[in-house]
């Protein structure tokens, strides 16, 4: 089959070398995902799961039970009190932006200890000017970088903590950052110390690509919110929308009557027939999750053999799905981004070519081939034109897919003649 989908002897022979030396990685990625598929069982059987809950319900949405279930199941699962988990909210920046309006008050300050955040809540907190950013709500922001080697400068972020600090924001996923990917163990040390300086702080984590990743939460670190995206880890490749927010019970209902409107809550947003797709999801997802990651290693062991510089290596344990390879030129970026569009369900027939898109410097390159648009629990990649021409990959629905996925772009790279076997 590989034959008759383009792959050349070398690169199947070139896989399987790299394969048998990934065996430990894999057994320990499947024993994280037992753990998490069985953590996800138990909150469906605790909350007696069932066919009445799979009803579709319309207008106001007023006493739906499936959506009820759900919300209680993800809680249940994250180790949280409360969750807040709809279709009604857009995607995982819009999570955000609810999570941190709904906890703020005029004159409040938000600090970020871990750097600069995702770049589009730059606008949403207003670091970068924006119309209804929370800086024109009367919000400040504060941030902490990062010391060089990587770890939590405490004795900044003890000085940035002021009277005017309300909400500490932490995002788990490097993103598109030259930065460590946090462990839930390292988020529970930083919450930890914040809140020793000041213990009324809400302490949010951007989960984004984490969940499912390591057997536990940063909710079972004393998170007291954590926020993602449906159509990433948790939605297991099926939900075709969504966001979720799952912590401490006062302040999941702050973002209800955000999300909502005040006085309405948790009580209204009907499901619109949804919830098969985000229960069924939400069951697949701990595998799902495991197939994104195995992907990500094997794409590390193999372009590591090919001489290239990975982030992470095939050799660190892994905190979210993202995987960078420094492509070292331009030809060979796009080149990767044709084998990973090439081997897609969907799509697989067109050629992504770098762009200039909106809010970035240098041309981009993207590749997806999705059957949910813009899921990137799917197989996807993207990087802009510039040195060292990084690709940033992550998601594959199956580790066979993935495996393809990462074997058609060394094809890419052969036949183009960036790399030789
Ligand atoms: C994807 C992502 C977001 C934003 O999610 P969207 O669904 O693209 O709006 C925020 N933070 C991190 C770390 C992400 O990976």
């Amino acid at each position: 089959m590989y034959t008759k989908l383009g792959i050349s002897d070398a690169v199947v022979r070139l896989g399987e070398e790299v394969l048998t030396e990934l065996s430990d990685r894999f057994r320990e990625i499947d024993e994280n995902a037992e753990y998490n598929q069985l953590k996800v069982l138990a909150a469906m059987q605790h909350n007696n799961l069932q066919e009445a809950h799979f009803a579709a319900t319309t207008g106001y949405g007023y006493n739906d039970i499936g959506r009820d279930a759900l919300e209680n199941i993800y809680a249940e699962a994250f180790g949280a009190e409360a969750a807040l988990v709809r279709p009604q909210i857009t995607c995982g920046t819009h999570a955000l932006a609810v999570a941190l309006a709904a906890n703020v008050r005029p004159g409040d300050e938000i600090l970020s200890p871990v750097g600069k955040p995702y770049d589009t809540l730059e606008e949403v907190i207003g670091i970068r000017e924006s119309k209804g950013s929370l800086k024109e709500w009367g919000v400040s922001y504060a941030q902490v970088d990062l010391l060089p080697d990587g770890t939590f400068d405490y004795e900044s972020i003890r000085k940035a903590i002021n009277e005017k600090t309300r909400l500490v924001t932490i995002q788990r996923s490097k993103g598109y950052a030259e930065r460590p990917t946090f462990s839930p163990e390292q988020i529970g040390e930083l919450i930890a110390f914040c809140k020793s300086v000041k213990p009324s702080l809400i302490c949010m984590v951007d989960n984004c690509y984490g969940e499912f990743v390591q057997k536990k939460e940063p909710t079972n670190f004393g998170a007291d919110m954590i926020v993602g995206s449906l159509i990433k880890n948790p939605g297991g490749g099926l939900a075709p929308i969504g966001g979720y927010i799952a912590g401490r019970k006062d302040c999941v209902e702050q973002c209800a009557y955000r999300l909502s409107a005040p006085g309405l809550g948790q009580e209204v947003g009907a499901n619109l027939g949804l919830l098969p797709s985000f229960f069924q999801g939400f069951f697949l997802a701990p595998t799902v999750t495991a197939s994104a990651i195995k992907t990500a290693v094997f794409a590390a062991a193999v372009y590591e053999k090919l001489g290239y510089h990975v982030i992470p290596s095939s050799k660190e344990t892994r905190y979210d799905i993202i995987q960078a390879i420094s492509l070292k030129t331009p030809e060979a970026l796009c080149a990767f981004c044709r084998g990973i569009q090439k081997a897609a369900p969907v799509d697989s027939f067109v050629t992504p070519e770098p762009w200039d898109m909106p809010g970035y410097d240098d041309p981009v390159i993207m590749a997806a081939g999705n059957f949910v648009s813009g899921s990137s629990i799917e197989l996807s990649a993207d990087g802009p034109l510039r040195a060292p021409y990084t690709v940033y990959f992550q998601g594959g629905l199956t580790w066979f897919h993935g495996k393809f996925g990462i074997l058609k772009s060394v094809q890419e790279l052969l036949d183009a003649g960036e790399i030789g076997l």
